[in-house]
C-alpha cells in the first residue's frame, strides 16, 4: 500500500493532505501504529523492529507528529519511491509548535489516548478514583488546547478541595508526590530529603513544585505527548502569628527563594530578589519645627517580606505617638559586607535589615532604655529632634516591629545597634 499515483505533483504534499486529514487524525492511531503506518505509506513496506523502535521512542521523548512525518518523508526510501512514480518528493513540512496528538483510543489497537491517559491517571492516583466525564472532558480539552499544561493540571489536582479533604500527613502527602509524577514509590533518600525540607518550613506548594518542575516529570508527560509547563511555588502569607512559629532555616529559605542553599548571594543575585514599597511615615515639617506631618518613604528591600514590611510600618504609622521616621534616613537594601565580620555579608544586603533614622539618631550605636532616653537632653528644637529620632526599648518601634511583627532588634546585639531591625 502506498498514497503515490503516477501523475501527482509533489510526494510529501500528498502524503501530508492524507495522513493529517481529519478522517486519518479520526483513527486516533497510537505512536505504534503511527509509525507502522509510515513505513507503508512512505516506504511501501512493513516496518522493521529496530526503525519501530527508534521512532517510537522519539515520539516518546516528546517529538511531533509532524517532525517524525518529515523525517520518512525526506527518507532515499521514499525518494525511489517517488522516482518509480515519476513525481517530485516536494519539501519537508513546516513543523507547528504544538504536534498533532491523537485524541481518543487507537482504531487499531485501542490503546488510550496520552491526554486521557495522563488526566484519567491523575485522578486514579491523586484522587483515588476513576475520573468523571465532565471533569475529564474539561481537563483534556484544556491539554488538547494547549490552555493549560501539565504542570497546571497537576497543580488543580494537588490543590484541589478533594485532595486537600484527605488531609494527608506530609509522609503520606509526599507519597502521593512520587507515585503521582514519578510514577513509581518513594525511594527512603528521596522521602528523608522531603521530610527535612518540610520539617525547616518548607510549604506543600514548593514541595509540590520539587516534583513537578523536575527531569523526571518532564520524561512523563513526554511520555503522555503532554506539554510540560513550569509550576510558580506560592508562599504563605505572612502574618505575625505565622512569622513567630517561623524557624531561622524557614525564615532564610523564604528571603532566598530560588539561591536557597547556593552560596554567597552576588550583587546580581541580591538585585533580583528586591523589590521597592511606599509606606506613610511621620516626620517633622523642617529641621526647625516640632510639627508632625505625614510624608511617603520608599523602602527597597527583599521581595518576598515586602507585603509582611509594608503591613508592619503601615501599623507603625497608626500609632498614637506618631513616631518619626525621616525618608531620607531610612532604608534597607544595601550590599555590603558586615560591619562587624567583612567575611561575611550584612543582613542588609538580603534587603531583610532596615535601618530606621541612623542619621538623625545620635544614640546608633548603644542600646538605649527608656531611661537613658528620658535623661536625654532637650532644650533646642534640634536636641528634641533628636530625641523623638531615637529608638529605646519600650519605644513604639520597639512595641510594633519587635514586639508585635516578631522584626529583631539589633538593640539587644552583642553590638547594640538600637535603630536596626531585621526579619
Ligand atoms: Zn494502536
Ligand atoms: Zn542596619
Amino acid at each position: 500500500m502506498n498514497l503515490l499515483k503516477t501523475g501527482q505533483e509533489n510526494g510529501i504534499h500528498t502524503a501530508y493532505d492524507f495522513i493529517f486529514s481529519e478522517e486519518f487524525r479520526n483513527k486516533n492511531l497510537c505512536n505504534d501504529d503511527y509509525v507502522k503506518y509510515l513505513y507503508k505509506a512512505f516506504m511501501g513496506r512493513e516496518y522493521d523492529d529496530v526503525g519501530l523502535n527508534y521512532w517510537v521512542s522519539l515520539l516518546n521523548l516528546g517529538t511531533s507528529r509532524e517532525e517524525v512525518f518529515n523525517g520518512f518523508a525526506t527518507s532515499k526510501e521514499f525518494a525511489a519511491l517517488c522516482d518509480d512514480y515519476k513525481i517530485a518528493v516536494g519539501v519537508a513540512v513546516e513543523v507547528p509548535q504544538y504536534g498533532t496528538v491523537p485524541r481518543d483510543k487507537c482504531t487499531v489497537c485501542g490503546k488510550q489516548d496520552g491526554v486521557t491517559a495522563f488526566v484519567t491517571r491523575l485522578y486514579n492516583v491523586c484522587l483515588d478514583r476513576d475520573p468523571d466525564e465532565e471533569g475529564l472532558n474539561y481537563w483534556r480539552y484544556l491539554l488538547w488546547t494547549h490552555a493549560r499544561t501539565g504542570a497546571d493540571i497537576s497543580s488543580y489536582f494537588i490543590f484541589s478541595e478533594e485532595f486537600e479533604n484527605k488531609d494527608l500527613s506530609d509522609e503520606e502527602f509526599i507519597e502521593y508526590m512520587y507515585r503521582a509524577f514519578f510514577d513509581r514509590e518513594y525511594d527512603e533518600d528521596g522521602k528523608n530529603y522531603w521530610m527535612w525540607e518540610i520539617y525547616d518550613g518548607m510549604n506543600r506548594s514548593h514541595v509540590f513544585a520539587g516534583f513537578v518542575n523536575s527531569k523526571e516529570f518532564e520524561a512523563l508527560c513526554q511520555l503522555y505527548g503532554i506539554t510540560l509547563g513550569t509550576y510558580t511555588p506560592v508562599n504563605d502569607i505572612l502574618t505575625p502569628d505565622y512569622v513567630a512559629k517561623m524557624s531561622y532555616a524557614a525564615r532564610e529559605r523564604l528571603i532566598l527563594g530560588e539561591y536557597y542553599g547556593q552560596g554567597t548571594l552576588t550583587k546580581e543575585q541580591a538585585d533580583s530578589l528586591m523589590t521597592t514599597i511606599t509606606v506613610p511615615v511621620w516626620d517633622f515639617l523642617n529641621t526647625n519645627s516640632m510639627t508632625k506631618v505625614q510624608k511617603s518613604a520608599t523602602l527597597t528591600c527583599n521581595k518576598y517580606v515586602a507585603d509582611y514590611f509594608k503591613m508592619a510600618f503601615e501599623e507603625l504609622f497608626q500609632h498614637p505617638a506618631q513616631p518619626v521616621i525621616h525618608p531620607g534616613s531610612f532604608y534597607a537594601y544595601s550590599y555590603r559586607a558586615n560591619v562587624n565580620n567583612p567575611s561575611v555579608l550584612s543582613n542588609h544586603s538580603y534587603g531583610t535589615a532596615i535601618d530606621i533614622n541612623p542619621g538623625e539618631n545620635p544614640n546608633k550605636k548603644a542600646m538605649v532604655t527608656k531611661d537613658a532616653w528620658n535623661a536625654m537632653v532637650q532644650g533646642t528644637v534640634s536636641q528634641m529632634q533628636k530625641k523623638e529620632y531615637t529608638i529605646y526599648e519600650g519605644s513604639p518601634y520597639y512595641e510594633v516591629l519587635y514586639g508585635k511583627y516578631h522584626l529583631m532588634w539589633l538593640g539587644y546585639n552583642r553590638t547594640p545597634d538600637a535603630m536596626h531591625f531585621e526579619f
